[in-house]
């Protein structure tokens, strides 16, 4: 019996094929994991809500390169960063990328190469992954979809208030009598007596 082979993987033999995936909810949450946005939800883990990908693709080669070609939709959830609820992001990406042999991989810090019609190429402008001649490994692209798709500081809306940073109250669904903390430096100066 043909050995099972890892989800996301295609063989070069089998091309070309018009393939989706899904990435399940179990999958995103392992791939998020250790990200501070992820991890100040408190989510449990895996998290059944942590998000869900799909991917419908065109997969081809030419002998020495494979492409992939299609869209990315789904969705993944994050905290706010400023109340810490969860901000839920779409994803709906087109999906342009080769894969090359490892020998032909730009390298991350290259002088950009000015190409035959002027153009400049950065490495970091292509889309594209290592692969081994024999096998396409979508695994790093889809996991990147998910990644790079956590903006630094997420809002669940642009005027979300907030917690209070005393009681901890969300300050969008409910009210505190907290006072505004004083600067202990500017309250050990109010009970100082000036000599006159
Ligand atoms: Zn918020
Ligand atoms: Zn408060």
């Amino acid at each position: 019996m043909a050995k099972e082979l890892p989800p996301y993987t295609v063989m070069v033999r089998d091309l070309p094929v018009h393939k989706t995936f899904e990435v399940p909810a179990t999958q995103v949450s392992d791939w998020l994991k250790g990200l501070p946005m992820r991890d100040a939800l408190g989510a449990p883990d895996p998290d059944p809500e942590a998000g869900h990908g799909k991917a419908d693709l065109d997969l081809y080669a030419d002998g020495t390169h494979a492409f992939a070609s299609g869209t990315f939709k789904g969705y993944l959830t994050v905290a706010c960063s400023r109340c810490v609820g969860p901000v839920r992001l779409e994803l709906d990406e087109k999906l342009r990328v080769t894969f090359m042999p490892p020998g032909e991989m730009p390298s991350e810090d290259a002088e950009p190469t000015a190409a035959e019609d002027g153009a400049e190429v950065l490495a970091e402008d292509l889309d594209v992954f290592a692969f081994d001649g024999e096998k396409i490994d979508l695994e790093p692209l889809f996991r990147e979809q998910f990644v790079l798709a956590v903006p630094y500081a997420p809002l669940c809306k642009e005027s979300c208030k907030g917690l209070c940073p005393q009681c901890g109250i969300d300050r969008n669904t409910g009210t505190c009598t907290c006072e505004k903390p004083i600067d202990p430096r500017l309250a050990a100066l109010k009970g100082l007596k000036l000599p006159s």
